[in-house]
């Protein structure tokens, strides 16, 4: 009768021996649980940077762009029109690159921004043009 060899146990720090398996009985779901959980996250940190990682913001000539953009405009345009002096932190399109790709080096369609009112006009892009309209 043929047996497997016993191995430790893989969970950190568990000495159980195990035939065939990779945890002990202890630890399997455990270990289930954490892998699931990773996948989770790792799933979760992708779609919260899909849209940072977009392939424009990567290129050498964006980089270049936007930090000349920057340094002419270096304060926040939202921030600035309610009348308070924010240093912006990004360069962000007015039209989204998504849809209006060909904008993507267009001066006028570019605004410089600080990261709280990035975040509040990504979160209400609605709201914000309502009010512009009006
Ligand atoms: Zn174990
Ligand atoms: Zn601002």
């Amino acid at each position: 009768m043929a047996r497997r060899p016993l191995k430790p146990c893989a969970w950190a720090a568990c000495s159980v021996l195990v035939c065939g398996e990779t945890y002990c009985d202890k630890h399997k779901p455990l270990a289930q649980q954490r892998d699931a959980e990773r996948i989770k996250r790792t799933n979760q940190d992708y779609n919260e940077r899909r849209d940072d990682s977009d392939a424009l913001y990567k290129t050498y000539r964006w980089r270049k762009f936007s930090e000349l953009f920057r340094k002419r405009n270096p304060l926040c345009k939202h921030c600035s029109e309610l009348g308070k002096t924010t240093q912006a932190q990004l360069v962000d399109h007015i039209l989204p690159h998504k849809t209006h790709p060909e904008l993507a080096f267009t001066w006028a369609n570019l605004r410089s921004l600080c990261w709280a009112c990035h975040n509040q006009i990504g979160a209400k892009v609605g709201l914000v043009k309502n009010k512009k309209s009006l």
